[in-house]
């Protein structure tokens, strides 16, 4: 199973090409599409636009996500009716980054309580709620353990499943399943898969989020920065090699980072597919 996420688009244009995007990517079956949302409500009428946009433009379910720091519960709840209206059934909730002063507004301090809120208003109980989580450790947890301990107060609190950060490194994403599943946590950890669009941009997102790269990224792409087209095929084959080994190793369900672009995205999804159905066809058919 697929899902692709997406950023808020600035402006109308943008909107069109989002949908135009969205529209590409039905015909790989995702379960959902979502939109992310600026920490602090920065994208808060952009990300509700988008929301509402996508579900308009197709039929595949559209995800909101809602951070809590930065907005009064009021606020919160808000976003949230206007997905609802928009016909939103399902919300990725997250405490979203610390503002720089590092002072929270008087809203759910986490995305626990944000959680445990969503489940406690009657109209949103019924909701699909996927939270965060961090195979390599959020970089502001104490400890792998106090991470560990966080992701399971916001399953019990009534999540249905984990969404990852993104990881290049594979074995520390099924560590970490295996230490969750250890831990007797039966929801769903659906990877992130991040699709290297620009070398550049997804080491300065591993860089902010904790992802290491390994020794054997940076040279993969090296001299490719004016050759686009190699550079593609190179980041698919990282992104396929990456799926089939995750789904070797029982992993059917995968969550793309999309950058809000569907040629990458597709042309993996179209490989997975195909070798899922075991239906490559004889290269010499007689
Ligand atoms: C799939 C996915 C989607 C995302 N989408 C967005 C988005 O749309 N917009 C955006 O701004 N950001 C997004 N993020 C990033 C996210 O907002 C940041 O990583 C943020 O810093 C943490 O959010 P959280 O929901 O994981 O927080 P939480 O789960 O609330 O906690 C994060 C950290 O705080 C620690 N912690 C929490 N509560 C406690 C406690 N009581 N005691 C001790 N430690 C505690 C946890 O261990 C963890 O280290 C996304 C991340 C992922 C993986």
């Amino acid at each position: 199973m697929f899902s692709f996420e997406f950023f808020p688009p600035a402006d109308g244009t943008g909107y069109e090409r989002l949908c135009a995007t969205a529209t590409a990517l039905t015909e790989l079956e995702p379960s959902f599409f979502s939109v992310t949302y600026g920490a602090g409500g920065t994208t808060r009428d952009r990300t509700i636009g988008a929301v509402e946009a996508l579900s308009a433009a197709v039929d595949t379910p559209v995800a909101g996500h809602i951070t809590c720091v930065g907005g009064t519960v009021q606020e919160t709840h808000a976003v949230i009716d206007r997905y609802a209206a928009a016909g939103v059934a399902h919300i990725v909730a997250l405490r979203g980054d610390l503002p720089a002063d590092g002072v929270a507004a008087n809203g759910y301090a986490d995305a626990t309580s944000l959680v445990a809120g969503l489940r406690r208003r009657a109209d949103t109980a019924r909701f699909e709620i996927s939270v965060a989580a961090y195979p390599e450790v959020h970089p502001l947890a104490a400890s792998a353990e106090a991470d560990l301990d966080n992701l399971r107060r916001k399953l019990d609190a009534g999540a249905d499943r984990a969404i990852t950060q993104f990881f290049f490194d594979t074995d520390a994403f099924l560590r970490f399943r295996d230490t969750v599943a250890a831990a007797g946590i039966v929801h769903p950890i659906v990877p992130g898969i991040l699709p290297v669009g620009s070398v550049a941009g997804a080491l300065r997102f591993a860089g902010r989020c904790g992802t290491k790269v390994p020794d054997w990224f940076r040279p993969l792409f090296d001299g490719l920065d004016d050759d686009p087209e190699t550079r593609q095929e190179v980041a698919a084959t990282v992104a396929i090699e990456q799926c089939e080994r995750l789904r070797a190793e029982g992993v059917d369900s995968f969550h793309f980072y999309t950058l809000n672009k569907p040629d990458l995205p597709i042309a993996i999804c179209r490989v997975l597919a195909r070798s899922q159905r075991g239906a490559l066809p004889p290269v010499h058919a007689s």
